[in-house]
């Protein structure tokens, strides 16, 4: 059975067996799908997690495979082809949503938009001081990709990797203050979340040398 009333898209109890939900995307018991938008769904509530950065991986995982299990397409193959199909749709967004979690950069970014923060693409702002020093890194990655000298490539990438953890410690320290309307707070995360892709994007052109 398909429920596509939006007032039942997060219900604590399953309105057709009455049992209590694990996750407002599926039944545990029943196995009745709800159908709901994802980006109306607060990927928090998908899990039954609190709202807040620190989370326990291993926890988060394993409700993920609990949810999965009881909405895997294979599940519902003797059904009807629309059942396949929202089984199919639900279980990419849960996928979407357990990515998304998981990643403790990509959590900092869901909990600081979901407050109302600046997005990547709204505010792209990094200090002046920072730009210089990725200029200076990109001219030795060019250099060092002429050479291919593979010990300048591992003393790079051992750079490289240490000013991203640098970056990942400040955005963990500062994701864990959210939510907050110290508006500080919040530019010092988005500017910390845009440094990280200048790593991510340095430590890839690394990867390929
Ligand atoms: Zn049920």
């Amino acid at each position: 059975m398909i429920e596509n009333d939006p007032s039942t898209s997060t219900p604590e109890r399953c309105t057709v067996c009455d049992s209590q939900m694990d996750s407002p995307l599926v039944c545990g018991i029943c196995r009745t799908l709800f159908d709901a938008p994802i980006d109306s769904m607060d990927y928090f509530d998908i899990f039954r997690l609190d709202h807040r950065y620190d989370l326990d991986e291993a926890e988060l995982k394993r409700r993920f495979l609990a949810i999965s299990r009881n909405m895997h397409p294979d599940a519902f193959s003797r059904n009807s082809e629309t059942m396949q199909k929202l089984a199919m749709k639900l279980s990419a967004e849960l996928n979407e949503a357990y990515d998304t979690l998981r990643d403790p950069v990509s959590r900092a970014e869901y909990l600081l938009l979901q407050i109302g923060g600046e997005s990547g693409r709204a505010d792209k702002s990094v200090p002046s001081d920072f730009l210089a020093e990725i200029m200076t890194l990109r001219e030795e990655i060019s250099e060092v990709k002429e050479s291919s000298n593979a010990d300048e490539v591992g003393r790079l990438s051992g750079v490289i990797a240490e000013k991203r953890n640098r970056t990942l410690g400040q955005i963990e320290e500062l994701a864990r203050r959210l939510p907050t309307d110290d508006a500080v707070v919040l530019r010092s995360l988005r500017v910390e979340l845009n440094r990280m892709k200048y790593w991510n994007n340095l430590r890839d052109q690394l990867k390929t040398i």
